[in-house]
């Protein structure tokens, strides 16, 4: 069984109530979460698991088995019984920040058109897109460019798309290594800005914040050569 995925429509859900349905040492899969499984360099979040007469504490989501999506338990934890409900709450401070990291890499992906984006990490300490570039911009320009883009406060959007929109639109797709998920007929589109004018526009499954100005001020520390075309951009926020 699949479990319903609230975060996609709510990144700002930090709680819910869910039914635990398979219960294993390797963790719990839930029929509901607002939890972000670990995907597309995104870490899952963690948290709590609190029902009637129990708690389990959660080190992080994965996907698990016929997307479900994998509670896994701290060592030691005690493991809730089949089919009791649960409150589902996640350590929001951690998952906020990465919402922030996140977004801040659509930004940098935005200030590197053309070139392809041939991996990334998110963390809560520092971010890391890798493009296809053989001449990066410096990171002093795009440190000051990224700022420039959070102060203008813009809004960012999801709506969903079918496959068929965006095989008619084969320039949104960034990302070289990680595919939009196929299958499921519909596509995730997030735009950050206008409908005209998109600051980026991209199919992405992960978790962002409303509005730019929730980001703070973004620091580019390094860019690291990682072979011929490959150029390795390092973000931080300022706290
Ligand atoms: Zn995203």
């Amino acid at each position: 069984m699949a479990t319903e995925l609230l975060y996609r429509d709510d990144a700002y859900l930090t709680e819910a109530k869910a039914v635990a349905f398979a219960i294993g040492p390797e963790g719990v899969i839930l029929d509901r979460t607002p939890f972000y499984a670990r995907a597309g360099g995104q870490p899952g979040d963690a948290g709590l698991l609190v029902w009637e007469d129990g708690e389990m504490a959660v080190t992080e989501a994965l996907k698990g088995p016929e997307d479900g999506v994998l509670h896994v338990p701290a060592e030691g934890a005690s493991l809730p019984p089949v089919g009791v409900t649960v409150t589902a709450k996640i350590d929001w401070a951690k998952r906020h920040r990465l919402m922030r990291m996140h977004t801040s890499l659509h930004l940098l992906c935005s200030l590197i058109p053309g070139a392809g984006v041939t991996g990334g990490q998110i963390g809560l300490e520092k971010s890391r897109l890798d493009f296809d570039l053989a001449e990066p911009p410096s990171k002093e320009w795009l440190t000051e460019k990224l700022n420039e883009l959070v102060a203008t406060d813009a809004e960012v959007s999801e709506r969903w798309i079918s496959e068929a929109e965006l095989d008619e639109n084969p320039h949104l797709v960034r990302t070289l290594s990680v595919k939009p998920p196929r299958g499921s007929g519909r596509i995730r589109l997030v735009r950050i800005g206008p409908e005209e004018a998109p600051i980026d526009l991209q199919p992405c499954g992960g978790t962002h914040v409303r509005r730019l100005s929730e980001i703070g001020t973004v620091t580019v520390q390094k860019l690291e050569n990682k072979g011929k075309q490959n150029r390795r951009v390092y973000l931080t926020l300022s706290e």
